[in-house]
């Protein structure tokens, strides 16, 4: 008998129908004899009458000034109302089952409110419930602080839940239940037939994640991989396998002729609402780089995929810091160009180091495809590529075609 942890996000807990299949999957795992610790997200998307997103709407239709811990205090309303509902449809299938909520569970945080770090777990009160042989509900995404003030994790929060129970409870599996049959090699939202990815390790999903693909959070990833607590990414409407994350030596066991190895390529990630700034240095401005960059620093302003040369400075911001950034810059009497509505895509792969010709065949895909590639860069598992929003998906397609399709 060992503890499994099962999470369900937003999609799986959102109507009655899904929350059936929620069901049959905790008592699949009950009959297999295990222990089942259930993480849940908030139910549904936003539009819906209890999810996150909402919850956040509401706020902002009445006057928006509520003060951090307040609004944590709102946000983590989500999680209570999903776990409650499931709770009391497994009471209806005869199924004994007790709520905690992310605090009364043992989730120590910070006091960062709206993405609080966990600082430590004393999981006490779901011991207590497993040894009553009850499902153990916790609310996803929120801690609780020394103080005892509600905290939320921030979005993704109920991942992270998720795998740090895992690692506090010694589990044999986390598993993170969506709406996906798993790790594809790039968004099935924005590809047509991607790759399904059977066993990955955490260092790939990792970057995956890192670079926007989000159907597990990275930090998720990472607390697993501190402890090796085996994650599996899988659909709640199906019975499938889903993706197995896991180490590279247990990879290297499962997969026959150590695919990994020949895997060039993990999968490709893109992030859109990316703003590209230059700023052009003047005759004799040799610190420019370093005023552009402790100015945004200082602002909190994070900046990506910087180039510096001879010329002047080239960054990225998120869409929603460009007015922040340019504001800053005006004041400093630079004259930046900006191209607005970028996405940056990132293709991953632990494989390519070494390889001869992967940039050349992105080049090539996007080239034939009328794709202007504004910036790019490459370290030894990523190459990234920064387009026009509006090239976005034709150009995950096009580099999917080149490096997937067979
Ligand atoms: P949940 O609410 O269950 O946490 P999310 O929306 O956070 O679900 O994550 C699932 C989504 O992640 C999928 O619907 C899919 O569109 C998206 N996604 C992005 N990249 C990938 C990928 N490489 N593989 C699978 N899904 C991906
Ligand atoms: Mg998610």
């Amino acid at each position: 008998m060992g503890i499994i942890v099962q999470k369900f996000g937003g999609t799986s807990v959102a109507t009655k129908e899904s929350r059936e299949r929620v069901i049959k999957h905790i008592k699949a795992e009950l009959t297999s004899g295990n222990q089942v610790v259930v993480v849940v997200s908030a139910m549904g998307r936003k539009g819906d009458p209890y999810a996150t997103d909402t919850l956040i709407e509401h706020i902002k239709q009445n006057d928006n000034q509520l003060q951090k811990r307040e609004m944590d205090l709102l946000l983590s309303c989500g999680e209570i109302i999903s776990a409650a509902t499931l709770s009391s449809m497994l009471n209806a299938q005869g199924i004994d089952n007790t709520v905690l909520l992310g605090g009364q569970a043992g989730i120590i945080t910070n006091d960062n409110f709206s993405n609080a770090q966990i600082k430590t777990i004393h999981p006490k009160r779901i011991y207590e419930g497993l040894k009553q042989n009850k499902v153990v509900i916790v609310t996803g995404f929120q801690g609780m602080t020394d103080q005892g003030d509600i905290t939320t994790l921030g979005r993704g929060g109920s991942d992270t839940t998720a795998t740090a129970l895992g690692v506090a409870l010694h589990a044999d599996m986390v598993d993170i239940f969506t709406d996906v049959n798993g790790i594809m090699s790039a968004d099935p939202r924005i590809v047509q037939n991607p790759e399904h990815l059977k066993v990955v390790t955490y260092d790939e999903i990792c970057h995956l994640a890192y670079q926007g693909a989000k159907v597990i959070h990275p930090r998720a990833v990472e607390i697993a991989m501190e402890e090796q607590i085996p994650i599996r990414v899988r659909s709640t409407f199906s019975n499938d396998e889903g993706t197995l994350v896991t180490s590279l030596t247990e990879v290297k066991k499962r997969t026959q002729k150590s695919e990994i190895n020949e895997r060039i390529i993990t999968g490709i990630a893109h992030v859109p609402n990316i703003a590209q700034i230059k700023v052009f240095a003047k005759e004799g401005q040799y610190d420019l780089q370093l005023k552009v960059f402790n100015a945004m620093a200082e602002h909190k302003i994070s900046v990506d995929f910087i180039n510096v040369n001879p010329i002047g400075v080239v960054f990225t911001v998120h869409e929603e810091d460009l007015d922040q950034a340019l504001k800053i810059l005006s004041n400093m009497n630079y004259e930046p160009q900006v191209i607005r509505n970028c996405a940056k895509i990132s293709i991953i792969g632990a494989g390519m180091a070494g390889v001869p010709g992967v940039m050349a065949k992105i080049v090539k895909a996007l080239t034939e495809n009328d794709i202007q590639i504004l910036q790019s860069a490459d370290s030894h598992t990523t190459i990234w590529v920064l387009v026009h929003g509006e090239n976005m998906k034709k150009a995950v397609s096009a580099l999917h075609q080149t490096f997937f399709d067979k």
